[in-house]
């Protein structure tokens, strides 16, 4: 049993003020795996106070500067490399195959932050006026537990690149994981408050970051709910919020595409993370004509998918993080099948042999429409549901009839008519014939998906102010 007892605030590991402690559970057994101990709103303050007061300091450092501390940072991570993919396992059922490529995404990231201070023009021409990109001061980082660490990491990044300085509160799920990133963010000789983290609940540690007039903005990920009332608090004091937020993301197989690699491919982009991600391609739509093809498909990949323990170097689906997630993926099962859609594989219960752990059976359901709960809510678990359409316009328009718009994905052969069909589509990001990530390329959302974006230069501009010096002549 492992506790976990300290917060990391001006360069140190400190215990909390706060006392109360959150048990930490396998997904994978349901065995209790340690503790952690919580943050108050006293222990935010103080992380905020250091964050601020390094800020005096840290935004006049020098591109060189900022360079090597991002350099330090990658070297300590990547002498934990098996801790980080081990404790993603465990802590929250990742499987083997997603925290191996988690933790690569993560060292890119480091290498693009490091690009982006090179190249990025933070004294600009505009008009007859300069233009300096200022950095906006001390950002809180709220983030969920389903790629804890891949956040801190590309927040933290952006953070540093800006010349800003963060307090930042991971989710009480993480803390595992979060205690190996405070140990490698120590060893990276970084200035003191640069970077301060604080374990604690969302209601006490976040609401103070959303609150406290010393932060001048929140860079946000989690649920939609969340961010809405993340945004409300932060207006009083006009803070600036970057919200990345749930998504129902379409995936259009154009008639022309290659089935036998358009569907594996579609059921990767649905299943990723367990089913727990946003961008997780969850509505797929099929050309009608197409529809017994794709059954037929799917029902042999569904045969053959690997559920288990996620430390199996070829499990494709672990566990729910929680009991509480799995339950809320059993409901949305439920809900599917009293709204008359048909399950084409999975369903409800867990599968043989895994009753310990928050298993569920990845599930596709056929007959279905877009106005049913399946097809608009986000459930955050391996459940695809199946659409089908007549015209490519009106592809485009069930793949936009949503609240979301974080991602979408489109397969053709065509890749001129993929590319047209993408840019109809109302997301942040739009996958053409494959899955990918590019770190200089800006992720956000559409509608209720968010507000603003991350990544890239575009990422970074929302982590400065803008200041225009103007000369009269
Ligand atoms: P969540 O919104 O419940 O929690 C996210 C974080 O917010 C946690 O650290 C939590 O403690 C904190 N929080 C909770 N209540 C708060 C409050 N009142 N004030 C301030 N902070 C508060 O999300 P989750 O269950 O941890 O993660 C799953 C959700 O995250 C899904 O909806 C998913 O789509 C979303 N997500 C979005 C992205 C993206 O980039 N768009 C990426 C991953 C996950």
């Amino acid at each position: 049993m492992k506790t976990i007892d300290k917060i990391y605030i001006n360069g140190e590991f400190v215990s909390p003020k706060g006392t109360e402690y959150f048990n930490l559970i396998s997904p994978t057994t349901n065995k209790q795996l340690g503790k952690v101990r919580l943050g108050n709103t006293e222990d935010t303050q103080n992380a905020i106070e250091a964050a601020k007061n390094a800020f005096k300091t840290f935004s006049k450092t020098t591109t060189s500067e900022r360079i090597q501390y991002l350099k330090n940072i990658k070297i300590a991570v990547e002498k934990r490399k098996t801790d980080f993919i081990n404790i993603m396992i465990e802590e929250y059922g990742g499987t083997f195959q997603f925290a191996s490529v988690s933790y690569e995404y993560m060292l890119k990231g480091f290498d693009s932050a490091i690009n982006l201070l090179n190249s990025y023009d933070f004294i600009k021409t505009m008009g007859e006026s300069e233009v300096q990109m200022t950095p906006i001061g001390v950002v809180g980082i709220i983030i969920p537990w389903n790629s804890s660490n891949g956040f801190i990491s590309s927040k933290l990044s952006t953070v540093i690149v800006a010349g800003c300085t963060t307090v930042i509160k991971p989710s009480e799920m993480s803390a595992q994981q979060t205690q190996l990133m405070m140990e490698c963010l120590h060893d990276a000789n970084l200035p003191k408050g640069l970077v301060n983290i604080v374990n604690g609940l969302g209601e006490v540690v976040g609401t103070e970051i959303s609150r406290n007039t010393d932060i001048a903005k929140v860079s946000f990920t989690g649920s939609t709910t969340v961010g809405k009332i993340i945004a409300k608090e932060a207006v009083d004091t006009m803070k600036r919020v970057t919200l990345e937020l749930g998504g129902k993301s379409p995936n259009i197989i154009l008639d022309d595409a290659d089935f036998s690699k358009a569907i594996p491919l579609a059921i990767s982009a649905a299943f990723m993370n367990n089913g727990q991600a946003c961008i997780a391609g969850t509505r797929l739509l099929i050309p009608e004509n197409k529809l017994d093809e794709t059954k037929l498909i799917i029902k042999e990949i569904l045969t053959s998918i690997e559920v288990g323990d996620p430390k199996n170097h070829t499990t494709a689906v672990g566990p729910m993080v929680s009991t509480k997630q799995f339950q809320r993926v059993q409901d949305y099962i439920q809900i599917g099948i009293n709204e008359g859609a048909e399950i084409l594989a999975g369903g409800l219960g867990k599968p043989e042999g895994l009753e310990n752990g928050n298993f569920v059976k990845p599930t596709v359901f056929v007959n279905a429409n877009n106005q049913m709960r399946i097809a608009r809510e986000e459930i955050f678990g391996p459940v695809l549901t199946v659409i089908t359409y007549k015209t490519d316009e009106e592809a485009v328009e069930i793949a936009n009839d949503t609240t979301y718009g974080l991602q979408a994905y489109v397969s053709s052969a065509s890749n001129e008519r993929a590319h047209k069909i993408a840019s109809q589509i109302n997301a942040g990001r739009v996958q053409i014939n494959g899955i990918g990530h590019d770190p200089m390329a800006p992720f956000g959302g559409f509608k209720q998906s968010g507000i603003g974006r991350e990544f890239g230069t575009i990422g970074l501009e929302a982590y400065l102010e803008p200041k225009a010096l103007i000369q009269p002549k």
